[in-house]
């Protein structure tokens, strides 16, 4: 069989994506990683809660469309509500919370191909009701697959965050993430180290499961900067686990870190 296709009229260009401009939000900053488990959403709520500390009007958004970790780490139960035709977010800890986790069962898989993922993300930024803010912080899934390029696209965030561990496995990916920001032109703000050094609670003996000043060389070697370094800490988990911001020294490095982002954005 022999197929010809033509065609009788020039293809219509394809539209460049739009720039999303969301009235009342002043500036977007993403927390990505190259893979999952590094801590990526414990950094993007503890972020949130220390910009909060700094007196920033602070919105959160989870975006790991397939893992939602926020409704967990904010203690946020049930579905979104939803009021003129706006989903409501949830007041945490003085952030304002939303996530694809309160709009879904908890017991079902979400099976969603990337256009729908996207588009996702995109009304869950722009049908939403977070009324005026200074920064709305969006955690988003791991990988730099369709969602990573949708925002880099269409909401043009004034910054990235990328997170790992120390070891080789992750810092791999996290150069991949690093090198896909750049490609798409949004500013990679820096690097965080997470899960580094292990203090144990009994003999105060330190060691590093995952290794120990990986990411920080890494970044030196992408030229971005190193942001900080957050340890392996039972405390950070249990934080995590009991829906509370992390105190003593782990959040005394997120006040440092918030305070970078809010000069390097221009908060
Ligand atoms: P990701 O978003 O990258 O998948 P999470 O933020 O969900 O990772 O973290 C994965 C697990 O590791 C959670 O149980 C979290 O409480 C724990 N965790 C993250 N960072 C630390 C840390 N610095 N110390 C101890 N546990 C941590």
């Amino acid at each position: 069989a022999r197929i010809i296709l033509t065609a009788d009229r020039a293809a219509t260009p394809t539209a460049a994506p739009k720039a999303s401009t969301v009235p009342g939000i002043r500036k977007l900053v993403a927390v990505a990683s190259g893979k999952g488990g590094v801590g990526k959403s414990t950094v993007a709520a503890n972020l949130a809660f220390a910009l909060a500390r700094a007196g920033q009007t602070v919105g959160l958004l989870d975006a790991d469309i397939y893992g939602p970790s926020v409704p967990t780490l904010l203690g946020i139960e049930g579905r979104a509500r939803v009021e003129n035709d706006k989903l409501q977010p949830e007041v945490r800890h003085g952030i304002k919370a939303l996530s694809m986790g309160m709009m879904t069962d908890p017991n079902k898989a979400i099976v969603w191909r990337g256009p729908m993922a996207s588009s996702a993300l995109v009304q869950m930024v722009e049908q939403c009701d977070w009324g005026a803010l200074d920064v709305l912080v969006i955690d988003l899934p791991p990988g730099t697959g369709d969602v990573q390029l949708t925002l880099a696209l269409i909401l043009k965030p004034d910054g990235a965050l990328i997170v790992s561990t120390p070891q080789d496995l992750a810092l791999i990916d996290a150069r991949r993430a690093v090198a896909m920001f750049g490609e798409v032109n949004v500013r990679v703000l820096g690097v965080v180290e997470n899960m580094a050094g292990y203090c144990c609670p009994n003999c105060g003996h330190v060691s590093d499961p995952f290794g120990h000043g990986g990411a920080e060389k890494e970044a030196e070697a992408m030229g971005v900067p190193f942001l900080g370094r957050i340890p392996l800490q039972m405390a950070v988990r249990t934080a995590s686990e009991t829906a509370q911001p992390v105190s003593g020294e782990p959040a005394a490095i997120f006040d440092e870190i918030a305070r970078g982002v809010i000069v390097t954005v221009g908060l």
